[in-house]
Formats: structure tokens, C-alpha cells, sequence
């Protein structure tokens, strides 16, 4: 079955054209993490471009996940190249970020993206509630821990992720959020393994659907990262 090996060679995100086919469940998030979601999209951080470094750590990190799955696992497969891919939609407004990696079910999904699960994130909070972070010591507290997924709330004011395991057999879904409080989740068809993260971008963050911005984001940040980078089909 050679033929489904196929890479797609424009290297753009894909067009795959998820459908939400499932209806759609609400789920508060936890109370740290709306703390947590305010706090990132009400900071006056300058920094906000470092989003797009923490969006390629998280689809180098699936990448890798998948990869030493398959040594052991050869069935786990998302039949696509192991390269990450950002697309931007200048129109739209949107910053789009795809990985073809292990992607997530559907706990996974509601584990990772719907409580504070990295450290990074946990220790930001500790360390606000101990110096009682406000004006620019919250911003530098925000630089000093980073945080993770959650940094696309300082640029976005909608995101939704398109997810599918590489677990054979897994379903896709659609996660979305306006970061007020809740998010929903869905089972989604046409979705590619792997994820991919759409981001619509606010009025003060439009610069980020520039390809020459994300370009030099990209080449200030994410040099050493262990998987191609393209942009808008292009390798940076
Ligand atoms: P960290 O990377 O430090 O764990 P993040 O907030 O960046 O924290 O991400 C939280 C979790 O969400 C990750 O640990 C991972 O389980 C999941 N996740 C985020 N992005 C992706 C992705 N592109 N593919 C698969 N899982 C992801
Ligand atoms: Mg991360």
C-alpha cells in the first residue's frame, strides 16, 4: 500500500476541512486555570511573540513522542511527514499551526488542555500567589516561567484545536475556546492525526498573521528545534 504513504509535498497546513460532527459538550475550565487564562490575556507583557515559540515546543514535543512510539509500535502512524507547519491567514486573521505527532484523545485532550498540566504553568501560579503578582511583576513572572499553551490567550481571542491520536482507531475532535471560563469539545470529522491550532487573532495582535514578523520570531526562538519549520509552504 505504497500509494498511502504519499507525502503531501505542498508542506501548507492541511485543507482538510474538519466538520464538527458530534455535538458539542461544555466543560468549565478548573478555577486555577481561569486565573490563570485572565492573568495571560489581561498582561501587558511585551513579549507576546514568544506564543509562537511555545506552539512549535509543543508540536516539536508531539513530534518526538510519536517517533519513539513507532520503534515500538509500528501501527501508531499519522502518514504524514514528521515536520511542522504554520500557515497564515492575513485575511482571516488567523495563525495556524499543524503537527502530524501523536496528537490527543479525547481524555487527553480534557487532561492537557483543560487544567493546568505543565509545571511551567503551576509554578507561574505558586509564584503569583506568594509575591501577589501585580503590574510588572506579573509580566516578569510571565517571562520568568513561560506558559505554555496558555501564552496563545496574550494574542488570541478564539482558539480551536483539531486533534486525532495516532493510536489507531482514535476519533478526531474539535476543542474551542473564547478563554471566558469554558471551553467545548466535539467529535469532528476530518480531522488529520496529529493537531492543529487555529488562532484567531486579536485587533492588537494582527502584526502576528505577518509572514516576515513570524519569520524572525521563528529564526530568533526556534533555531535548534529538531523538526523543518515551514511557513506558509516555505522552510525556514
Ligand atoms: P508543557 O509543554 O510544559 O507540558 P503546555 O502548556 O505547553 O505545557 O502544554 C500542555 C500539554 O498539552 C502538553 O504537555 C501536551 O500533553 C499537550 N499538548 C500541547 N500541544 C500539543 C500538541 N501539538 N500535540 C499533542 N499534545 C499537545
Ligand atoms: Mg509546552
Amino acid at each position: 500500500l505504497l500509494w498511502s504513504r504519499a507525502y503531501t509535498t505542498d508542506h501548507t497546513t492541511t485543507e482538510d476541512q474538519e466538520v464538527v460532527t458530534g455535538s458539542e459538550e461544555v466543560h468549565e475550565f478548573k478555577t486555577e486555570t481561569k486565573r490563570l487564562l485572565d492573568i495571560v490575556a489581561n498582561s501587558l507583557y511585551s513579549e507576546k511573540e514568544i506564543f509562537v515559540r511555545e506552539l512549535i515546543s509543543n508540536a516539536a514535543d508531539a513530534l518526538e513522542k510519536l517517533r519513539q512510539t513507532q520503534s515500538v509500535e509500528s501501527d501508531v502512524d499519522s502518514g504524514k511527514p514528521l515536520e511542522i507547519r504554520i500557515t497564515l491567514d492575513r485575511e482571516k486573521n488567523q495563525f495556524i499551526i499543524q503537527d502530524f505527532g501523536i496528537g490527543m484523545n479525547l481524555e487527553e485532550l480534557n487532561a492537557n488542555l483543560g487544567t493546568i498540566a505543565s509545571s511551567g504553568s503551576k509554578k507561574f501560579l505558586e509564584k503569583m500567589d506568594k509575591e501577589g503578582g501585580a503590574g510588572s511583576k506579573k509580566e516578569n513572572i510571565i517571562g520568568q516561567f513561560g506558559v505554555g499553551f496558555y501564552s496563545t490567550f496574550m494574542v488570541g481571542n478564539k482558539i480551536k484545536v483539531y486533534t486525532k491520536s495516532a493510536f489507531p482507531g482514535s476519533k478526531g475532535y474539535c476543542w474551542t475556546t473564547d478563554g471566558q471560563g469554558s471551553y467545548t469539545v466535539a467529535e469532528a470529522e476530518n480531522v488529520a492525526v496529529g493537531t492543529k491550532i487555529v488562532i484567531e487573532l486579536r485587533d492588537d495582535a494582527k502584526s502576528y498573521s505577518s509572514e516576515l514578523e513570524i519569520d524572525s520570531i521563528i529564526k530568533k526562538y526556534s533555531n535548534f528545534v529538531g523538526y523543518p519549520i515551514f511557513l506558509n509552504g516555505k522552510e525556514v
